[in-house]
């Protein structure tokens, strides 16, 4: 059995970086505009550390259910690759800004150790090829000291279906507190630890993207299952996911404390957290998914899986649900065509609800199209398919299709009522099932269109 351990490093959204006034937006900036002696580690130059980076990481801490430490300092961490000018990168080692904490899934209740602060390195860019064999490297600072969140987990997860999880629920967790943006380029990185039984733990440096954390730890698992069978020893060592093989290549050996050489940061004070900055903290924390997710399971009355799904995907889709309801006040319609096609339909064009083209406006008309019997439901099936990717209107969407005639569904409710009588003599003895079945009456009739829901209430008022 595999176990997995996982250090995500998220940048936390500001203005500035961490340490120095240097704009921490980097996009489309020439390569090196984001610098000052600071970030360039030139000498003489002091770092002051942003406040607003300390109370984004407390709100991470306290949404990850960490401990949030009465003090706090930085270290320095030596470092050998020239994305980090100062030549050691400044972290926090001997006390974290926070530990002890726990994000659960689903039934399984995966331990945070700690969560630090500290600084992005730069960029490095490998001409000519990929990290193991480019012709020379550039080197870009504009990133270095970008303020970084390293949140590391204890090894508990099993497999990979449940780091996947873990990452989709604690995205949406930053994302509903504000202090992260996911469009951002490489804004979360993760390194993976994976170890089978027996053998050591190798670490999957820097990955970017769910999907790549995935395929990386699925090789890697095989790799290492494999070396064992054959009577082989897994070493500890680093490695590199390489995108396009979609194979991990082994980087280097495992460094180990010693090499890092930390010692306390002389250019900054220890930090005191009073227990009422904490307080404060809290009571500034916004709605955070677990809680939104009981929200929709009592006030619009959806199904609580169904809930979990449209909060944990993303902040954005949950946002995007309660736009919906707004305009179209059927949740539970609304709901089920979130969770099944529509996910499904962005999923394979690869998209997000926010890089979509489709608006709560587009969706609920058609929504409202099937719920009135102006499409059916199979067509409905068809027609989002066009829908999401192009942002088209129903009705657009339907010029030159085969449209069916709209179907009067409670003159479909009332011939079946008519044509099944010892169903509903059952049902009005307390048999529920004998709906069910009605039910499936009207939708044959239908050819599948209509949504059961309102068919079982048409039923059960015609019945009364
Ligand atoms: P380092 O600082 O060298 O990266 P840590 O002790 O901080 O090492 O651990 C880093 C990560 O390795 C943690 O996420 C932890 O869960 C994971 N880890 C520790 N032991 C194992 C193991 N046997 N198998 C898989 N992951 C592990
Ligand atoms: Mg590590």
């Amino acid at each position: 059995m595999a176990k997995i351990g996982l250090e995500v490093h998220v940048h936390l959204l500001s203005k500035s970086k961490l340490f120095c006034s240097s704009p921490a937006d980097y996009e489309g900036k020439e390569p090196n505009e984001n610098t000052c002696p600071t970030c360039l580690g030139l000498p003489g130059s002091k770092p002051v550390v942003n406040k607003k980076i300390v109370d984004s990481a407390m709100m991470v801490a306290k949404a990850l259910n960490c401990q949030v430490s009465p003090t706090m300092f930085f270290s320095r961490k030596s470092y050998f690759y020239p994305d980090m000018p100062k030549n050691f990168q400044i972290t926090q080692y001997e006390i974290p800004i926070a530990t002890n904490g726990h994000l659960n899934i689903g039934d399984m209740k995966i331990r945070i150790r700690r969560i630090q602060i500290e600084e992005d390195p730069g960029k490095l860019v490998h001409v000519g090829g990929s990290i193991t064999n480019a012709k020379y490297v550039l080197v870009d600072y504009n990133r270095a000291g970008i303020p970084l969140v390293e949140i590391v987990t204890e090894p508990d997860f099993k497999d990979v279906k449940q780091v996947r999880e873990f990452l989709s629920k604690l995205q949406s967790i930053l994302e509903h507190l504000e202090v992260y943006d996911p469009a951002k380029e490489a804004s979360l990185r993760v390194d993976a630890n994976i170890s089978v039984e027996g053998g050591s733990r190798v670490e999957v440096k820097n990955i970017t993207g769910f999907a790549s954390v995935e395929k990386a730890l699925s090789y890697e698992i095989v790799r290492q299952e494999n070396l064992m069978r054959m009577g082989q020893k897994v070493a500890m060592e680093t490695r590199h996911f390489d995108e396009n093989t979609r194979m991990t290549v082994m980087l280097r050996k495992k460094e180990t404390e010693e090499d890092y050489g930390y010692i306390f940061e002389p250019d900054l004070p220890q930090f005191n957290i009073f227990e009422k900055a904490v307080k404060a903290i809290e009571r500034q924390m916004p709605e955070l998914p677990d809680a939104r997710v009981q929200r929709f399971v009592k006030s619009y009355k959806i199904p609580e899986k169904q809930a979990q799904i449209i909060v944990y995907t993303d902040k954005a889709l949950a946002d995007f649900f309660e736009e919906c309801v707004k305009l179209f006040k059927k949740p539970d319609f609304v709901s089920r065509w979130i969770v099944t096609d529509l996910l499904k339909v962005l999923n394979w064009n690869d998209l997000t609800i926010k890089k979509s083209n489709l608006t709560p406006k587009l969706f609920t008309e058609f929504l409202k199209a099937m719920d009135e019997g102006e499409v059916t439901e199979r067509l409905g099936k068809e027609l989002i398919k066009e829908l999401v990717p192009t942002g088209k209107s129903v009705k657009e969407l339907m010029r030159g299709k085969m449209v069916p005639a709209k179907i009067d569904l409670e003159n479909v409710v009332k011939e079946v009522v008519k044509e099944n009588k010892k169903a509903v003599e059952d049902y009005k003895k307390g048999n529920e099932k004998a709906v069910q079945f009605l039910i499936g009456q009207v939708l044959r009739k239908t050819k599948a269109s209509g949504d059961p829901n309102k068919i079982r209430e048409l039923i059960k008022k015609l019945i009364k």
